[in-house]
């Protein structure tokens, strides 16, 4: 692996999830295995929302956002009726939801968003809040805490928790951290800068002029290390 593989930029040993179209490395697919049967065996169906993704997927996220082709929500939740004309502002507004290409966790391959499948009701489209892991998730929610705290999950644990960076904590999101550890050595975030010079990435400027804020706020807070 190069420091590419942190950026979602190198596709060499991910593998799928059975029974799904996600893939992740290949070092965190028997403990997710695993981690599936012990949810099965507390009554809970570990089903994944999203695992690897794409540097050209995230950027894709990013760019329509930036655009107005896809809903951007404000800290409440609740859709801007016109987007910020500044850039920094508009840049900022993205990041309250959305990572910067490069700057995903999911890159990693060590990353998943899961729900429990049992408790999802028929015909409701999941969208990963804070509402439904206090709701319908709440068990499920329970248990795996419970498995974190008495190191039983794994080697999966949550990251985007209060008192790290500025994204939202999200505890759908659970990360292989022996297999991510790895990938957070790999990232190199003087070639991070280089792929968005060359990248057609919107809000580059504010971006670029922003660029050590925005490591130091958005990704190494949720590092192991550093
Ligand atoms: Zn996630």
């Amino acid at each position: 692996m190069t420091t590419f593989a942190a950026f979602g930029l190198e596709e060499d040993g991910l593998v799928l999830i059975p029974g799904t179209e996600y893939r992740v490395r290949q070092g965190a697919l028997a403990p997710f295995l695993e981690l599936s049967e012990k949810a099965k065996s507390a009554g809970y169906e570990l089903r994944v929302e999203s695992a690897y993704r794409s540097f050209d997927r995230q950027l894709s996220i990013w760019n329509r956002k930036a655009t107005g082709k896809l809903k951007l929500l404000d800290a409440n939740g609740a859709p801007f009726k016109e987007l910020p004309k500044d850039e920094e502002v508009l840049m900022r507004s993205i990041l309250l939801w959305s990572a910067l290409p490069g700057g995903s966790r999911h890159h990693f391959g060590t990353e998943l968003d899961v729900v429990d499948g049992k408790s999802v009701p028929e015909g409701y489209e999941v969208e990963l809040t804070e509402q439904e892991c206090d709701g319908m998730f709440a068990p499920f929610h329970k248990w795996l805490s419970e498995q974190i705290e008495t190191q039983n999950s794994c080697g999966f644990e949550r990251v985007f928790v209060s008192g790290r960076g500025k994204i939202q904590p999200e505890r759908w999101h659970i990360s292989h951290r022996p297999s991510a550890f790895e990938l957070e050595k790999l990232f190199d975030p003087k070639a991070l800068r280089k792929v968005y010079e060359k990248a057609d990435l919107e809000l580059k400027s504010a971006i670029l002029d922003n660029f050590d804020e925005l490591m130091h706020d958005y990704v190494y807070p949720y590092f192991v290390e550093k």
